[in-house]
């Protein structure tokens, strides 16, 4: 039997052992083998990890703007040539199909892409002549060191929503990827290598919350990104803010599809099969309620429970699966005490996704509830796992007041081809991302990943713009210089 590898903490440029005195398995989910150990770091590793990346920022932040971007455009080209690789090793950490892992990797490309601008990007403003013989001018500066907190979900476009603008802004970064996932981080840290990126610039330290509690306290920790639950980053915001840092938390979603009777059903229901099932339902972006309008619920439910039937369950290393397994088994039990609930509830299960599962692995079928209402808790909850529930509205109105009353609003979608319908859902819709004829309105890296409510903690969110200002602080500097004294 081969012997299980234990992951290492890459501090410096160098792989070390961890300190850590307990470890956890990382299993493929398609296959439930253990195929690593990740180690659950100590406070001690992290205080050297957070100094060593102290130490390179020193040196980091005086390199050129151009130089540090000249970097992220070579990082960019070595990932492009590794793009099946890294998806294979999404799929095998993961279990999302590799097809949809191939557009995980596509997505952290973009950001680096988008870091590698960074000449532009780190552009301040100026006035020539604020007053007679003075101007003033503002310069943008990076602000330290920076912690990444990142979930299992997507272990490459999150963590890559972080550290390549980070660093082409000029900080260093302390990167923690979710302990269910790390393998794809451990490969990055390669090809960071690769790409002649100095030492200390990017680390990593595994483990899970002690980790997460040493960034949030360090003292040398500047600012924190955190990606994950709710509840988890309410506790980061909360701890993080208390410390005097910068944090922004994206969280938990309960992201709205409403369908209304003149959308070309076809198309909704092709786009609302992968919102709703893509990644095992394992997406912030998920649609997770499917609000249609009474007219067409019954045609859209026929049409939709099929493409539903339709799906392939299984490893998604093989090309032909088309819904892989969530991650875990208490994911998997926990997902099926929801259906249980749901009927227990009086929603009507119309797909049961309990039924005719591969033995081995922890699969979910697609799973549908009709007559869902806003008192259950398979409404109110984020499940995080391929269960889609349907409610019945009379119209956008009703639509776009019941999604509001959930307390997510990361995304929200809207089919139709009526202008004034799509006018009325953005102005009055709650969420930050809006779709309007697609299902998963995941924003391209140069916009800003701005969920409201409680899918989101803090000011500036992730990528885009938001994502320069939070990583650099600004000097505004005003000057004299007097006509008279020439
Ligand atoms: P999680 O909150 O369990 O874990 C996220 C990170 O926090 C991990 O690195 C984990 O080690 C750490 N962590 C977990 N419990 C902790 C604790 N008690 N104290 C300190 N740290 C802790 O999330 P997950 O299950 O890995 O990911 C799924 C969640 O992430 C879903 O809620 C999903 O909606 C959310 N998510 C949000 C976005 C977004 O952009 N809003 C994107 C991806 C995922």
């Amino acid at each position: 039997m081969a012997t299980i590898k234990t992951l290492k903490n890459y501090i410096g440029g160098q792989w070390v052992d961890s300190h850590a005195t307990e470890f956890e398995d990382i299993i493929n989910p398609a296959t439930e083998e253990v195929i690593a150990k990740v180690p659950l770091s100590p406070q001690e590793d992290v205080t050297k990890a957070v100094k060593v990346a102290q130490e390179a920022f020193e040196m980091w932040q005086r390199v050129s703007v151009p130089k540090r971007g000249r970097y992220l455009f070579k990082l960019q080209n070595i990932l492009v040539d590794h793009k099946q690789e890294l998806a294979e090793l999404i799929t095998l950490e993961n279990g999302k199909p590799v097809a949809e892992a191939l557009g995980e990797v596509q997505r952290g490309i973009e950001n680096v892409e988008n870091a590698a601008s960074v000449t532009n990007l780190m552009m301040g403003d100026t006035v020539s002549t604020a007053a007679t013989d003075i101007e003033v001018a503002n310069y943008r500066y990076p602000i330290g060191v920076i912690g990444g907190i990142t979930p299992f979900n997507f272990p490459m476009m999150v963590p890559f929503w972080i550290f390549p603008m980070a660093i082409a802004t000029g900080n260093t970064v302390v990167l923690k990827p979710s302990e269910k996932t790390p393998l794809l981080t451990e490969r990055v840290m390669d090809l960071i290598e690769e790409a002649g990126i100095p030492n200390g610039v990017v680390n990593v330290v595994n483990g899970g919350r002690d980790v997460v509690n040493a960034l949030l306290t360090d003292p040398l920790v500047k600012g924190i990104t955190f990606v994950g639950s709710k509840n988890v980053g309410e506790y980061v915001y909360r701890t993080g803010t208390q410390n005097l840092k910068r944090v922004q938390a994206l969280t938990g979603a309960k992201n709205h599809v409403i369908v209304l009777k003149d959308a070309n059903l076809d198309k909704a229901v092709e786009n609302i099969i992968g919102g709703a099932f893509g990644s095992a339902g394992e997406r912030c972006m998920a649609a997770s309620v499917i609000v249609l309008e009474e007219a067409i619920a019954d045609e859209f439910l026929a049409k939709f429970k099929q493409a539903a039937e339709e799906l392939v369950i299984g490893n998604g290393l093989e090309g032909t699966v088309t819904l892989g397994p969530v991650i875990r088994k208490d994911a998997q039990e926990r997902t099926f005490g929801y259906i249980e609930k749901g009927i227990q509830e009086g929603a009507e299960l119309l797909l049961d996704g309990r039924k005719n599962l591969p033995q081995t692995g922890y699969f979910v079928g697609p799973t549908i509830f009709d007559h869902v209402t806003t008192d259950m808790a398979i409404w109110k909850d984020e499940i995080f796992a391929p269960v889609a529930s349907i409610v019945r509205v009379k119209d956008v109105k009703e639509a776009v007041a019941l999604t509001n009353q959930s307390e997510f609003a990361n995304g929200s979608c809207i089919f139709t081809n009526n202008a004034s319908a799509i006018r009325y859902f953005r102005e009055h819709v709650d969420a930050g991302m809006l779709g309007i004829n697609l299902g998963v309105p995941a924003p391209i890296a140069w916009f800003a990943f701005s969920g409201w409510k409680n899918s989101f903690f803090g000011d500036l969110h992730a990528n885009g713009k938001d994502s320069v200002e939070f990583y650099t602080h600004r000097k505004v500097v005003t000057a004299r210089y007097a006509e008279t004294d020439i």
